[in-house]
Parts: structure tokens; C-alpha cells; sequence
């Protein structure tokens, strides 16, 4: 067979020729939307490539950070710096700030590409920022912000216009960087992933199966999950490839707004993690709107609460597929597809599991001492995965090593996740907690996102995050946050009679608080270490 390498240009090329028709809107909060037709967003990449190989002098190997939100020039950017044999480095606009500036260093950005919007963040890191020579700035926001920066301020628009609309994409090597992205660093410095052309164009490919999120030339795709996110799960790439319109919601992330371009755009798929569907849920209770034009809504990043698929089922007929997967995994990972031929109760159970792998995707589970653990849906072990679109090492730097810390790596290579779970006979895993998040009563476990699934299903609970605190007699206890619905009337006494019902009695939270709201971190997610902060400095008693 030709050995042809798999490229994002071929990506973009097919986009821009095949579905050229296909369309990416992005919203403005103005009274229209803007919509760019995938032709006109390929002709535009190229015009970006042109410029910032003439101008800026961008060449293969380069790193590009892109400081942006979802939207079109953002997936502009996906496309050109890649397939013209660049890094394109997306920066998650919501770390704190030296994280921000360590990671731009770490990773030596030579341009980044703003949304004007978010000028006010970028700022007051540029005297840190040692390589940075040109900004590129796009879209709305004050620009006299930027007024005596060291580095050359450009326009976005201003770079494009003029430029030729084609660009001899170079036939690059298919294992080469073509996308950094760095995971948001728990504990110590944040840690690189570079995801390759091939395990770009892979993975594109599997998302399409209908294995994965089946996606083709009918659907629009509303990616909630930030582009800045582990590549907005490799949505846009994969749309891209097969024709599905975007609807980019640009910063408009709130509820309200998501609601109200849900029901007017009418996208068929969508992705975020779960916080954000909750508090859809929420708004949709507060303010309907039709939007079940939803087909799939894709959750992943955090166990999805069972509660919440069934709402939006009964309530709104869309349904909820549960995925799992990570940073480190490009993300995906296993998709909650129930085997064939199965009556809705009998799928459940796999429904609301974290689901089965693809076949490019070899997983199994370890024991605490090393052994194989047997997949027999009860044997509990620490999930590893390995595959063409998992990471092999982290990013060393521009002057450093590929690294492979003990934690992250096994010693035949294998990466080694942090989750806890089990995995059935007919493959399907269920993940009981983050290793990090188990709470170790006694000798026994108690999973926290069980007791918070169940806490989630109660009709007055918003949100419930349970982590472990330390205990005399038992070593660690569970401590339950609690974010309560409007009017509700609930207290602790019911909260822990409901759970009585549901869990083990040795399980049951004897450490309460109703909170506002649970703290979440910068990709969406329940923050449990700032929980277990707040216990720690006595704010939650
Ligand atoms: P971060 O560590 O910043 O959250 P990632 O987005 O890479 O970065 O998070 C990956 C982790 O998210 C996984 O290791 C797992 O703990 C959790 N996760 C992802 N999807 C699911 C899911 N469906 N169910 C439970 N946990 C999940």
C-alpha cells in the first residue's frame, strides 16, 4: 500500500473541497451570528498561514499559542498552524496567571493569537513572557490595552486581507507536533501533551464511527467542551473531516445564551462536561425553549450523574452518552453505547457506565501491588490504557527531554490513568472514583461520585461534590457539599435518610455543609482540592 502521511492538512483540504458548503457559526451575542462557509474558513487559514510564514516569520517547527475562545478564527488557527508544519499551542484562558505564563514559556510561544476579549488576561503576563515576538488580535475588544507592549501588535483581519487563498501545504512528517496542549497541573508545574498529525487524523476518524459520535454531513456540532481543552475533545477536527456544521459559542457559556442558540441554530450533537448540562437543566426549568433538535449530547470529564441523563430524556428527548477520557488520551476514549438488541432498562446499566473502547485503544487494570486485575465487572484496579492516540511522555519543553514520570508511565510504557474502576466481561468499564478522590474509611472504599450520584437524584439538590476528610478513628471520612435548589426545604436529615436508602450505612456522610456553590476548576470540573482547603482552614463548618 502508498505510505501516505496522515496529515491536518488532508483534514482541512477535504473540509474546505468535499464540504465546502458545510458551515461554522459563530455567535456574537449581536442580533445575527457570524457564518463562514468551510470553504471560506480553508481559503482563510491559508491566507493565515501565508501571513504568518511572510510576516511573522512563522516556519515549520514554530509554537503558536492561541489565547481564544471557540470560534471560527480559532478553528482558522487549528487548521493552518499545523498543516503548515507549525505547533499550534492552545492556552486555557481560565488558568491562573503564572500557570499561564510558565506554561507560554515552557513551551517557548513565539506568536499568540488573542480573542480581543480576553486582552485584559494576557496583559499583565507579557513582561514575563520571554519569547512571545508578535500578538495577533482578533475579534472585538480595546486593543489600546496593548499600547507600548514589546511585541509587534497585529490585527487578525488586518494580517489576512489581501493574501493569496491557497498555501502549498507541506507534505510534513505524520509523527511530527502538530498541537500542544498542557493538562491543568493538580499538583506541581502543568504537564505537555503533544498530539501528532497521526494521532490527529485517528482519532478524527474514530470519533465519526458510530461507535464514537457518528457524526457526518447532517449533524451541526455545538462543542461546549473549550477548544482550549484537550482539542474541545478532537470535535472540531473531526467535524471538519466529516462535513458536520459547527455552532461556536464563542464566550457565551452561560446558560441563558446556550439555551437561546440551542433552540434558534437547532445543533444535533453537543459536548461538555457535566456542570455545564446541570446547569442547563436548571435554566431550561426557569425559561423553556424547544431545543429538542438535540439528538446526542456527549458528557465526559467527570462521572456523569445518572439523575441528569434521565432529565433530559423525560424532559426534553434528548439523549445523553456517557465518554470518558482524558488529556493524555486525546481524549477519547470509551463511549457508553449500549450493545445491540437490548430493552432501554436492560441498556441502562451500560448506559450510565464510562463504556467500551475502540479497537486503537488497549486498556486493562492493575492492582494496588501490580497484578492484573480479572474483568469480571466486581475486581477493582487502576484503569491503563496505550494506543496510537495516547501519550507516550510528556512534552519536555523546547530545550528539554520528553519526560515519563513513574505516576503517569508503567514500565513496559502503558499509560497509567488515576482512575479506579471495574471492567466487565463484555468490556465495559465503570469507573468508581479518581484514585486521588477515594475516600479510604477503615480498610474499605467509599466511592465519592456514588454517593454524590445519588445525592445529584435527589429533587432538590443542584450539585453535590463529597470528598474525604481526615478522621481520628477511620483515617478518612466523607464530607458532602450540597447546592440546594430554589424554595428547597431539605436539610442534612433528609439528605442523609435519602442516602440511607441508597448506600451502606458505614458509608454515609457524617460531615455536611449546604453551600452557593461548588468551586470548580478551570475546565468545568467539581474542585476538590479547594474543598478539601476550605475544610482544612474550617469554612465549611
Ligand atoms: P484534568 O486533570 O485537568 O481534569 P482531564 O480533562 O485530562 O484533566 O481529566 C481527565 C480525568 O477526568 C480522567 O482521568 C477522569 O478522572 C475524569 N473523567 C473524564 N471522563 C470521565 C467520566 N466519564 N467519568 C468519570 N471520570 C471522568
Amino acid at each position: 500500500m502508498q505510505d501516505v502521511p496522515l496529515l491536518v492538512s488532508r483534514i482541512l483540504e477535504h473540509g474546505r473541497t468535499t464540504h465546502g458548503r458545510s458551515e461554522v457559526t459563530t455567535w456574537t451575542g449581536d442580533a445575527e451570528p457570524q457564518r463562514r462557509s468551510f470553504a471560506e474558513i480553508g481559503a482563510r487559514a491559508a491566507q493565515l498561514a501565508n501571513a504568518l510564514h511572510d510576516d511573522l516569520g512563522v516556519t515549520r517547527g514554530s509554537v503558536l499559542g492561541t489565547l481564544m475562545w471557540n470560534n471560527a478564527e480559532h478553528l482558522e488557527a487549528y487548521l493552518a498552524v499545523p498543516s503548515m508544519g507549525a505547533v499550534l499551542h492552545t492556552l486555557n484562558l481560565r488558568l491562573p496567571a503564572e500557570q499561564l505564563g510558565w506554561i507560554v514559556n515552557h513551551a517557548a510561544d513565539r506568536v499568540i493569537i488573542v480573542d480581543g476579549s480576553v486582552l485584559p488576561l494576557l496583559v499583565p503576563l507579557l513582561p514575563g513572557l520571554t519569547t512571545v515576538k508578535h500578538l495577533v488580535v482578533s475579534g472585538p475588544g480595546d486593543r489600546s490595552v496593548l499600547d507600548g507592549c514589546a511585541a509587534r501588535v497585529h490585527d487578525y483581519e488586518e494580517l489576512l486581507e489581501g493574501r493569496p487563498r491557497r498555501y502549498a501545504w507541506p507534505e510534513t512528517d505524520e509523527r511530527q507536533a502538530a498541537v500542544l496542549c498542557y493538562t491543568s497541573g493538580t499538583t506541581g508545574h502543568p504537564k505537555g501533551v503533544a498530539y501528532s498529525h497521526r494521532s490527529i487524523y485517528l482519532h478524527s476518524m474514530q470519533i465519526n464511527t458510530v461507535e464514537s459520535f457518528g457524526m457526518s454531513a447532517s449533524d451541526t456540532l455545538l462543542p461546549v467542551v473549550p477548544m482550549f481543552h484537550a482539542n474541545a475533545w478532537g470535535t472540531p477536527h473531526a467535524a471538519f473531516m466529516a462535513g458536520a456544521s459547527m455552532l461556536m459559542p464563542d464566550r457565551f457559556l452561560q446558560p441563558a445564551p446556550l439555551a437561546e442558540m440551542i433552540e434558534r441554530e437547532r445543533p444535533t450533537v453537543a459536548a461538555a462536561v457535566p456542570t455545564v448540562w446541570q446547569g442547563l437543566l436548571a435554566e431550561l426549568e426557569t425559561a423553556p425553549r424547544e431545543v429538542s433538535g438535540l439528538r446526542d449530547v456527549y458528557i465526559g470529564g467527570a462521572a456523569c450523574p445518572p439523575s441528569l441523563m434521565q432529565a433530559f430524556e423525560e424532559r426534553h428527548g434528548i439523549r445523553v452518552v456517557h465518554a470518558w477520557g482524558m488529556t493524555e488520551t486525546s481524549p477519547l476514549g470509551s463511549v457508553a453505547h449500549p450493545p445491540g438488541g437490548l430493552s432501554e432498562e436492560d441498556a441502562w446499566p451500560y448506559r450510565i457506565s464510562q463504556g467500551r473502547f475502540p479497537a486503537s485503544v488497549e486498556f486493562r487494570l492493575t492492582s494496588a501491588d501490580g497484578e492484573p486485575v480479572p474483568w469480571d465487572g466486581e475486581t477493582p484496579g487502576e484503569l491503563e490504557v496505550r494506543g496510537p492516540w495516547i501519550a507516550g511522555a510528556y512534552y519536555g519543553g523546547a530545550d528539554g527531554e520528553p519526560f515519563r514520570p513513574e505516576d503517569k508511565f508503567t514500565e513496559d510504557g502503558w499509560l497509567k490513568t488515576g482512575d479506579v474502576g471495574t471492567i466487565s466481561p463484555d468490556c465495559y468499564l465503570t469507573l468508581t472514583d479518581r484514585a486521588k478522590d477515594v475516600i479510604k474509611s477503615g480498610g474499605e472504599w467509599i466511592s465519592s461520585v456514588e454517593l454524590e450520584n445519588h445525592l445529584m437524584g435527589h429533587p432538590e439538590v443542584a450539585e453535590a461534590a463529597v470528598v474525604a476528610v481526615p478522621d481520628e478513628k477511620w483515617g478518612e471520612r466523607p464530607l458532602a457539599t450540597v447546592v440546594l435548589t430554589e424554595g428547597a426545604t431539605v436539610g442534612y436529615e433528609g439528605l442523609r435518610a435519602f442516602l440511607a436508602e441508597r448506600v451502606a450505612r458505614w458509608q454515609l456522610p457524617e460531615h455536611w455543609a449546604l453551600v452557593p456553590a461548588v468551586p470548580k476548576t478551570s475546565v468545568g470540573k467539581f474542585d476538590k482540592k479547594v474543598i478539601r482547603k476550605q475544610y482544612a482552614d474550617g469554612e465549611l463548618d
